[in-house]
């Protein structure tokens, strides 16, 4: 048992907490993550279907130029294993709207790329590996904590105890330091989970990603690397994902063709199937003392619009901006200020994501006849207007 002194300790090294540690390395701090798990390895990287990570994101361009900045980009880029999407289309399963978004809208290469969500952690594990006041402790997790006046404590399961200058909770949406910080969050079930797969299409997936609204969820076909495999998430109602996660794997391709109803490629065959429950989750405060919330442990969001890790590095983003720029001006990097200063730069663009997904979840779930023809007349005007499609992509792609 050993207690230890860091500047910055950070809760969770899921793809937010390294690039919160990425984005503070120029402070020359010494900086320490803590994750409960061990040491994730890199998977098969083989291009059978059970070989791809079922669990996917989609990054826009804003969070691959943010990769970029912290080194963490060339390992994706060199894999040959992301898939740059140019096409969005998206339209409601009751009835006859669409929209089909470009990237030639916003005159772009492209609308971001899928990676698989172990990719990005390897990429940022080696680039937090090659940082030299940057250290990881797997299996690690933590147990207790005190928010103190100039620092906080806390324990972890190796029985350490660590004391710092300040720490990052970024460990996720059942985050345990934002509870033992005893900070209030509102919360509220969608009472669905996303199943998530790699299935086999045909033709070409195009390089477009497919999403049907439809009663029960929406349900997205995302183009990988390989022009015949796309991944799928796939947001369900609590008793339908039971169903569907137990069917064979004929019977749910069939399902999954029902429901993309010809719009998009054919689904041939999929891969073995995962399912997460959906939760949408925000904190009230962003810190409490000398501790500040980061990616899902400060908001979950509804994979509808795969915007859950863009809006993590963001708040990283933000996060080690406004402490390197108190840092490098000799000024208190942990105070009540920087971190107001974050939590304001970043509450807004959080909650109203949060609000849009709430709103397209109320607006798709519904079966009422008005409320599917509002929509369908919503969804056609978009498509129509190139304005309002121009704002659409640029919110999708996090441009400002
Ligand atoms: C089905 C599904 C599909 C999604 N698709 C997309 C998408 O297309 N695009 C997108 O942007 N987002 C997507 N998301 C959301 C995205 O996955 C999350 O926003 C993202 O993983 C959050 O990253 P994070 O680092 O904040 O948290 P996490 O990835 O949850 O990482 C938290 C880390 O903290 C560690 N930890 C937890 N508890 C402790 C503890 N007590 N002590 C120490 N360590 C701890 C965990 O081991 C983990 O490594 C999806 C989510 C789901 C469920």
């Amino acid at each position: 048992m050993q207690e230890r002194q860091v500047d910055i300790a950070i809760i969770g090294a899921g793809v937010v907490g390294l690039a919160t540690a990425l984005s503070l390395a120029p402070t020359g701090l010494q900086i320490a993550l803590f994750d409960a798990q061990p040491k994730p390895s890199a998977g098969p990287q083989g291009t059978a279907l059970n070989d791809w990570d079922r669990r996917v994101t989609a990054l826009t361009p804003e969070s691959i130029r943010f990769l970029k900045s912290l080194a963490a980009w060339s390992l994706i880029e060199e894999s040959k294993r992301g898939g740059a999407y140019t096409d969005m289309l998206v339209w409601d399963s009751e009835g006859t709207g669409q929209i089909h978004f470009t990237a030639t809208d916003l005159n772009i290469e492209s609308l971001g790329t899928i990676v698989e969500s172990s990719l990005t952690t390897q990429a940022l594990i080696s680039a937090t590996e090659a940082a030299p006041n940057l250290s990881i402790h797997w299996g690690t997790r933590l147990e207790s904590m005190d928010i103190e006046a100039e620092s906080v404590r806390f324990t972890t399961s190796s029985g350490d105890t660590v004391i710092a200058d300040m720490t990052i909770g970024a460990d996720g949406g059942r985050s345990k330091s934002r509870e033992l910080a005893g900070m209030r969050t509102r919360e509220w079930r969608y009472g669905q989970n996303a199943i998530v797969a790699t299935v086999r299409v045909e033709p070409h997936h195009s390089h477009a990603c497919w999403q049907a609204f439809l009663p029960t969820g929406p349900l997205a076909l995302l183009p990988l690397a390989n022009d015949d495999l796309c991944s799928i998430v796939w947001s369900l109602d609590d008793a339908l994902s039971d169903h569907w996660i137990q069917a064979d794997h004929a019977a749910f391709v069939a399902g999954l063709n029902r429901a993309l109803s010809g719009r998009g490629p054919q689904v041939l065959e999929v891969s073995d199937r995962q399912m997460f429950p959906l939760i949408q989750c925000h904190a009230v405060d962003y810190s409490r003392g000398r501790f500040v919330l980061v990616g899902d442990a400060a908001h979950s969001i509804h994979p509808l619009a795969g915007q859950g890790i863009n809006l993590g590095l963001s708040d990283a983003q933000t996060l080690g901006n406004e402490i390197v720029w108190a840092h490098q001006r000799g000024a208190d990097w942990c105070s009540s200020q920087v971190f107001s200063r974050y939590e304001r730069q970043r509450k807004g663009d959080n909650l109203s994501m949060m609000a849009t997904m709430q709103a397209f979840k109320w607006g798709f779930g519904s079966k009422n006849p008005a409320i599917t023809l509002m929509r369908n007349i919503g969804l056609n005007s978009v498509d129509a207007l190139p304005m309002a499609k121009r704002w659409f992509v640029q919110q999708a792609v996090g441009a400002k």
